[in-house]
């Protein structure tokens, strides 16, 4: 019995090779750790080469973790949004991954951002 992890790889696009249309971008992340006190952790990315698919989740225990921007930017590409903010939003990832009978524990680090995007004039 074999199970193959998920290929996170696969399908990978850069985003100045999928959206041409934009000329520029700007994330503001800030995550918030749960635990017995609050940590707030500030990122940024203010170049779209830089802008990974997937914001890594801090929490060293989390796998698979962290904020889908890919998915966020797709859809503000696709309703030609030039701002949108992320209001909390759980992180993907398991500090316990699921296995047989057990449901896994989720991380529980949020999310929230503000993605700003500034378009080319359409040729
Ligand atoms: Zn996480």
């Amino acid at each position: 019995m074999t199970s193959e992890p998920p290929d996170y790889t696969a399908g990978t696009i850069a985003f100045e090779e999928k959206y041409p249309q934009i000329s520029g971008i700007s994330i503001s992340i800030m995550e918030t750790k749960s635990g017995l006190r609050k940590e707030y952790c500030k990122a940024g990315y203010s170049d779209i080469k830089k802008v990974p698919a997937i914001h890594p989740c801090s929490n060293p225990r989390c796998k698979e973790g962290g904020l889908d921007l890919g998915r966020a930017i797709a859809d503000m590409v696709a309703k030609d949004q030039s701002n949108h903010k992320i209001n909390l939003r759980s992180c993907i990832g398991y500090t316990t991954v699921p296995r047989g009978n057990s449901p896994g524990t989720r991380c529980t680090n949020d999310f929230a951002a503000v993605i700003k995007l500034t378009y080319r004039d359409s040729v």
